[in-house]
């Protein structure tokens, strides 16, 4: 029986005291040289050792690509909600590089003395099982708190931890109870190799309690550790792997071929053993699975049948391309976490998760074979216009390409990936005294929000995002790779800058960051009952601030007993006390304050603001943007009956100008460079969103599109000047010519009946 799963290769740690830790990180650093996949460190409390949790913790840090796996064997001497957050918490910390395996090979009365339950020999099983079921619903990624009725474990509404990725849980030991529970409940079955026979007994016995639980017997990876040493030539071959380099092979590959074995765990200290493995073995071994089987030592990718059942009708999931750093249905445990985005639900059909440009180019291939999906590119998933999740559709997820490089200090040139989020790019640049002018809300990905604008606390002093972009490196529709920058593709350089949606997937950006001190942030809470004038007021306010003032504001109406409010959120890029109180005080002086709040603070710290959960968002974001020139008393009049209507939840205006009018217009796609004030209104029906917008429209030279989440043709020509909209027809014709890029603004190549009329 083979059950089609990729070879993998192991480095089993031995348990207690007999090599110290140095000698096992050096051997772990060994292993993770030669290209072992995963390093194994047994659990045994009762045994004098380092504690292996521990000990994983400490090897994580010390490593940077091989899987650790956490190998229990005295499950009853643990408790499996700890356990869970443990294992979760050091998956998140590496990325993903965790696996766990349970026992409980260790003695009832060895287990009491260490200090756990008395158990029988019979409960020992069930307590696994239930081990199971608190970790597997600790790690859910479902909404809700974590509940578990056992008789041994009870969770009755514990907070959930999800770790990085699906973690494999494993069951070890070669018991029928514990073979049937692997087969039952385990993604994975751990035995030390004790030859053929035992090895197809235990297989069918797991395959037989796989099949009654209504699952497929390769839905279980099967793992073995094997020990042995290398012998010359014409020395005597004795039994198990006492063998040479050829022998080993010929050992081997039959517990692949035809016992399905997945996992080979080389139980071994000695660094010769292990090198010569790792260089004479496993290649000869691969190349006579290639040769034995159709799919190779590659594999085939398992599905549950679980997960099988919840496929979407239609969907080719067979030509889904392998080699993609993660691919995510509907039945996978990850797809909550993908599924959706911060401001709106989706049920995709299948994420592609990628974390390489040519892993990029594979997605969108797949992309193109079937145009009937909708496909979204998704980077930190906080899309207003763009819509980076769907309904049955396909997603690019760009998540995990998330570094951030400083590539030379004295020019301060950062590359950045899209997945990164800009209160880590704000974190990793703080030590070297530099900042990039980015948003107001740390969780927005850089992926959309580069290619767009980027309209933050620092844009009159540093200008928008865009403006510190030196170069990227991107996916066009035809799945080639490019560079762009001002000598390079400079058309598609320019119109990545304000357009990047519809040209292609950039796949890192490559930044000059400003020098930024402490920064004064302040945080006011004034009177507005008479909102017209606070509006005017405020608008004055901005206009005749130096640049190194930046203000947002957001307006709430009277509600109940609670009067009408302006909130304003402002940074003065300096860090000096006097300058950065003589810069508010006019705004605080413009109406009462109930409360206040000014400090000097790192600009990372203000954007430190957004938390690690999970979106759980549902249904669309109705949102609406205008570009301003001043705020005059006639636009304030209309704005104030706008909030008093009741049809509008959020209002809000940033502050442009000062930085951000000093480039060219047409040196970018965000053209729109006279403007002094983004106007937002956010409401829950776009029918009456619209009808309150239409009063306010007349007033607007414009739109920041990334605010603005409506569907009408005539969007499109508020969002970009004629001019600038030309061009970019152009450029959509010459790199997106069947408009595979429409997710987001999609500029249509003929412009549409609807809006010509609308078009300035
Ligand atoms: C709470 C919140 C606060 C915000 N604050 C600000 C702010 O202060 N300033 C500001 O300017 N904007 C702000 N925005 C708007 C934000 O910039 C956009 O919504 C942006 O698209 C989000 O980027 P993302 O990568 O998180 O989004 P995603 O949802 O991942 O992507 C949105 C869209 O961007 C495009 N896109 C994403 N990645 C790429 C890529 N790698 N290559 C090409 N296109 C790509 C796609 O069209 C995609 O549909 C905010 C949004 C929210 C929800």
């Amino acid at each position: 029986m083979n059950y089609a799963h990729s070879l993998e290769l192991g480095l089993q740690l031995p348990q207690g005291a007999e090599v110290d830790d140095d000698a096992r990180h050096r051997l772990v650093s060994l292993a993770e040289e030669l290209g072992y996949d995963l390093v194994s460190v047994v659990d045994r409390p009762d045994l004098p050792a380092t504690d292996a949790v521990t000990l994983l913790g400490w090897l994580a840090a010390r490593t940077s690509t091989i899987r650790l796996s956490a190998d229990i064997r005295a499950l009853p001497l643990r408790d499996p909600a700890v356990l869970a957050r443990s294992v979760a918490s050091l998956d998140r910390l590496t990325s993903g590089r965790l696996d766990l395996v349970l026992g409980a090979e260790t003695s009832a009365d060895t287990v009491v003395a260490a200090g756990g339950p008395q158990l029988e020999k019979a409960e020992t099983c069930g307590v696994l099982g239930e081990a199971i079921d608190v970790v597997r619903e600790l790690w859910s990624m479902e909404r809700g708190l974590a509940r578990v009725d056992g008789r041994h474990y009870r969770l009755s509404g514990a907070a959930k931890a999800a770790p990085a990725h699906e973690v494999p849980v494993g069951v070890y030991g070669t018991t029928p109870d514990l073979l049937e529970l692997a087969g039952r409940r385990a993604d994975a079955w751990s035995a030390r190799y004790a030859g053929t026979d035992a090895l197809a007994a235990s297989n069918a016995t797991i395959d037989d309690a796989a099949r009654q639980a209504g699952r497929a017997p390769r839905e279980i990876r099967r793992r073995i550790i094997v020990n042995g040493t290398f012998i010359q030539a014409g020395e005597e071959h004795s039994l198990g792997l006492t063998a040479t380099p050829t022998q080993w092979v010929t050992e081997l590959l039959p517990l692949v071929v035809d016992h399905g074995v997945g996992t080979i765990m080389l139980d071994s200290v000695d660094t010769d053993t292990i090198t010569r493995f790792a260089r004479e073995v496993i290649p000869a071994l691969r190349a006579a699975i290639d040769a034995a089987l159709p799919y190779g030592s590659a594999g085939l990718r398992v599905r549950t049948a679980a997960a099988l059942a919840r496929r979407t009708p239609g969907i080719d999931y067979d030509d889904v391309p392998a080699g993609l750093a993660e691919i995510v249905e509907p039945g996978d445990r990850a797809y909550a976490r993908y599924r959706s985005g911060y401001l709106r639900g989706g049920s995709p059909a299948v994420v592609l998760r990628v974390s390489t440009p040519e892993q990029v180019a594979l997605a969108l291939a797949y992309a193109r074979r079937h145009p009937e999906l909708p496909l979204p590119r998704r980077s930190a998933g906080h899309g207003i216009s763009g819509r980076s999740t769907n309904e049955g559709g396909i997603v690019i997820d760009l998540s995990a390409m998330n570094q951030i490089e400083v590539l030379d200090e004295a020019t301060r040139r950062v590359r950045i990936g899209p997945g990164a989020r800009w209160m880590e790019v704000a974190a990793a640049l703080h030590p070297y005294g530099w900042a990039l002018s980015s948003g107001d809300y740390g969780g927005v990905g850089v992926g959309g929000l580069a290619t767009a604008g980027g309209i933050g606390y620092l844009v009159r002093a540093h200008g928008l995002t865009i403006d510190h972009l030196r170069a990227v490196d991107m996916v066009l529709a035809d799945g080639s790779l490019v560079q762009a920058s001002e000598t390079e593709n400079t058309d598609l350089f320019w119109a990545v800058r304000g357009a990047g949606a519809n040209v292609g997937i950039v796949t890192s950006f490559e930044f000059e960051a400003d020098v930024v001190g402490p920064v004064g942030y302040a945080e006011l809470t004034q009177d507005a009952s008479d909102p017209a004038r606070f509006l005017v007021d405020w608008g004055q306010f901005v206009e005749t601030s130096p640049r190194e003032v930046t203000s947002f504001l957001i307006m709430s109406p009277a509600r109940g007993r609670q009067p009408a409010v302006a909130l304003t959120r402002t940074m003065v890029d300096s860090d000096d006390p006097e300058t950065v109180v003589a810069r508010i005080e006019p705004l605080a002086d413009l109406a009462a304050l109930y409360a206040q709040q000014v400090q000097i603070v790192p600009y990372a710290a203000v954007l430190a603001n957004a938390s690690d959960e999970e979106p759980v968002s549902q249904g669309e974001p109705v949102s609406r943007s205008g570009l301003l020139r001043h705020i005059t008393p006639e636009f304030a009049a209309a704005a104030a009956r706008v909030l008093s209507s009741g049809g509008v939840h959020w209002f809000q205006i940033r502050a442009l100008g000062g930085a951000v009018a000093d480039t060219d217009p047409d040196a970018t796609a965000f053209a729109h460079r006279d403007a002094n004030f983004s106007v937002v209104v956010m409401g829950r029906q776009d029918s009456v969103v619209d009808r309150l917008w239409a009063r306010l429209e007349p007033f607007f030279e414009g739109s920041y599109l990334s605010f603005d989440s409506s569907l009408r043709p005539d969007r499109i020509e508020q969002a970009w000047p004629t001019r600038t909209l030309a061009r970019l027809r152009e450029l959509k014709v010459a790199y997106d010519p069947d408009g595979v890029f429409n997710d987001n603004f999609h500029i249509p190549l003929v412009p549409s009946p609807a809006s010509t009329g609308a078009a300035r």
